[in-house]
């Protein structure tokens, strides 16, 4: 059979390996599994979450409130918007997926940084567009500056603020200076899947969506649930743009993405904020273990504003190896070979699990391999 065309190109994001895969594959005791490949929330949810989502499961036959009014409430106070400015997906994820499919096409191009969420050249390529990318694996602007005013077709230009799988981030200054100087025609996607984590390192990090979207009327902010709020199972994320952008991104909206039980999570989730900082609070802890345990080993690590941290390995260590061996010792990391680098990111864990991880990854690593 026949498919279009562009899907010729398309490799399948690989997901984080889930802890199932190793049980049957190594035979490790659940409990002895440690996953740090993914960028979850390894302290749950919030326990009023939870209640929450178990009191409305009687309501599983009822299609969910299409409009979805409490979380778009709850969204827009939390951020002083207005709901015409919201739009909510299954995942931040979709809502990648509108904008490319609303912006982009076989006549155009989009931009992005090297090394960056995988899912913005998988939309793209979906489109047929033309993928462009700046030389350097951590965003530096004045590449994306140079490549945009060389050309007159770049429809999108993401800026992944902190950068998955690398770590790093932007100070809002830089942000606001760079986006000056685009065009209002070239929609501009602030990820912020991480904002919460750079918002609590460092202040001038933090990208307020009210504020961006009042400055410039092209930018679109992403948000999610599946990092800080420990919702990644529940699939919600949020666009928040000026209603002329949510518009048209509505328009490619299938009805009822969200499901019941993610919507009362979600909102539920918005409402426990001691919950998200004592996570956040605990994962700087962590973060500082990995950066001393680095050091230690020589080890050159990417300073990170998230709840990862990227580890650049020497050419005499191979990451796949290495992942492999830590795999089979049950725990799950993520290799970045597939992104072209000799590295490796680590999800932080909790206190034990990450000691878990020091005294397997040392074994590993002194050994050789
Ligand atoms: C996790 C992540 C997302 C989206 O996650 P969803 O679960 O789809 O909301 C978006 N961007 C980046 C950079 C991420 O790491």
């Amino acid at each position: 059979m026949e498919f279009n065309k562009q899907l010729k190109d398309i490799k399948n994001y690989s997901a984080g390996k889930p802890i199932e895969l190793v049980v049957r594959e190594y035979g490790i005791e659940p409990k002895d599994v440690v996953k740090l490949a993914s960028n979850e929330n390894p302290y749950g949810s919030s326990p009023k979450v939870i209640e929450a989502a178990r009191e409305i499961c009687d309501k599983m036959h009822l299609y969910p409130d299409d409009s979805m009014y409490e979380l778009k409430e709850g969204l827009s106070k939390r951020f002083g918007i207005k709901s015409d400015e919201i739009i909510i997906g299954a995942g931040s994820d979709q809502i990648l997926e509108f904008a490319v499919r609303a912006k982009a096409n076989e006549t155009n191009s989009v931009l992005m940084a090297k090394t960056t969420f995988a899912m913005y050249e998988i939309y793209a390529k979906g489109v047929g567009t033309n993928i462009l990318k700046t030389p350097s694996d951590t965003h530096k602007l004045d590449e994306f500056l140079k490549i945009y005013k060389s050309r007159k077709d770049i429809s999108i230009l993401f800026l992944c603020v902190p950068n998955n799988p690398m770590g790093e981030t932007l100070t809002k200054s830089e942000i606001y200076e760079f986006l000056k100087q685009i065009d209002k025609n070239t929609l501009v996607v602030i990820d912020g899947a991480y904002q919460e984590f750079a918002a609590y390192k460092d202040k001038q990090m933090q990208i307020e969506p009210k504020d961006v979207i009042e400055k410039f009327s092209n930018v679109l902010y992403l948000g999610t649930f599946s990092k800080a709020y420990g919702l990644g199972g529940m699939r919600v994320g949020y666009g928040i743009a000026r209603d002329e952008i949510i518009q048209n991104l509505m328009k490619l909206r299938p009805p009822f993405n969200i499901t019941t039980l993610s919507l009362k999570a979600a909102t539920e989730a918005l409402k426990d904020n001691d919950f998200v900082e004592k996570c956040i609070k605990e994962n700087f802890i962590q973060m500082k273990r990995y950066e001393e345990f680095a050091t230690a080993l020589g080890i050159e690590y990417i300073q990170s504003y998230t709840n990862f941290i990227t580890f650049l390995l020497k050419n005499d260590k191979n990451s796949s190896e290495i992942s492999n061996s830590l795999l089979k010792k049950g725990i799950i990391i993520r290799d970045l070979k597939a992104y072209g680098l000799n590295a490796v990111r680590i999800t932080i864990g909790k206190r034990n699990e990450n000691d878990r991880f020091f005294e397997i990854f040392s074994q590993i690593y002194n050994a050789g391999q």
